[in-house]
């Protein structure tokens, strides 16, 4: 509680539930399943809404399975309709969207990312009233033993969120030609991805691997260089907004899927565009 004044960060909040235990020093779920199944119990609150990463969608999980109640995730929405609460989804690339709806007593949520503002703190508002006895971390805590833990591989800011993506494949010849996707990256203000054969490959690190077996991305513009679109990598980046592909090989399936088909070579087109949006930009 000595650490933050509670009314300075929340406009708006009523209660606000402090909790503080090692078991949460770590980021596992269990001890937050307990927390936060006992502020329930304690506000007999009927929805749970988190926004969405790895971390919170264990708990989501965690807690849902604790309450016996229904969770819809990757929602992008949420409103009161004839007294019940209904979710929006989006779906097949964001073309669709899905009404759903909760029968459980108890409704969790679990947001995309960025589906709401926050809401700036009103320094009117009363302060939030602080509780921090009720909750206790319970049976869970004590299931998990952290072992051991490893610094994340650092490779920039997070590509999950990122409005430009450009991400580098085989076709950028060896570890070296990341260079011209970082450029090309740093001058649309992106963030670099990259294929598992160039991840395997060593080329890059594991941590900026799009496809079924590393991030799904969905940013406003893709740029795919020297990538040929086997489905394991399309999963991974097919909700982007807008998909352009460079590739040497007119037949390659990125093309399939793209909305702007560059047939070239990337050592040869990226550097003029790099070029061309420093002269833009200046
Ligand atoms: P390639 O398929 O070798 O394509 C290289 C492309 O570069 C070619 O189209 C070529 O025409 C083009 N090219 C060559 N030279 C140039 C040049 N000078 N300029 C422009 N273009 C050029 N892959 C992922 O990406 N993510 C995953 O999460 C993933 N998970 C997988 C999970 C499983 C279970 C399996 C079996 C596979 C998975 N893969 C994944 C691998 C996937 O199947 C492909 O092997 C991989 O995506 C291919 O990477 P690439 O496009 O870089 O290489």
């Amino acid at each position: 509680p000595a650490r933050f004044e509670p009314a300075q960060l929340l406009g708006g909040a009523d209660t606000l539930y402090l909790a503080e235990d090692a078991s949460l020093d770590p980021a596992v779920p269990a001890s937050r399943v307990d927390l936060l199944a006992a502020a329930v119990a304690a506000g007999g609150y009927d929805t749970i809404l988190f926004s969405n990463s790895v971390l919170a969608a264990d708990v989501a999980a965690g807690l849902a399975a604790r309450l016996e109640a229904g969770l819809n995730w990757d929602l992008a929405a949420v409103e009161e309709r004839d007294g019940a609460l209904v979710g929006t989804r989006l779906a097949l690339g964001d073309s669709v969207q899905a009404e759903v709806g909760w029968t459980s007593g108890v409704r969790l949520g679990l947001f995309r990312a960025g589906s709401f503002d926050p809401r700036a703190p009103d320094p009117g508002s009363p302060a939030p009233n602080v509780v921090d006895e009720v909750v206790r971390v319970g049976t869970l805590a004590g299931a998990v033993d952290v072992v051991e833990s490893l610094p994340a591989e650092d490779a920039g800011p997070p590509l999950e969120d990122a409005d430009v993506v450009v991400s580098g494949g085989m076709g950028l010849g060896a570890k070296e030609g990341f260079a011209l996707a970082e450029a090309l990256a740093e001058a649309l203000g992106g963030v670099v991805g990259a294929t598992r054969a160039a991840v395997y490959a060593g080329w890059y690190p594991h941590s900026a691997q799009v496809g079924q077996t590393g991030k799904t991305v969905c940013p406003r513009l893709y740029v795919a260089l020297g990538i040929s679109g086997a489905v394991q990598h399309k999963v991974g980046m097919q909700s982007s907004k807008t998909i352009v592909a460079i590739n040497t090989d007119p037949s390659a399936p990125i093309f399939e899927f793209s909305d702007l088909a560059v047939v070239g070579d990337v050592h040869t087109i990226v550097p003029a565009l790099v070029e061309l949006l420093r002269q833009r930009r200046s």
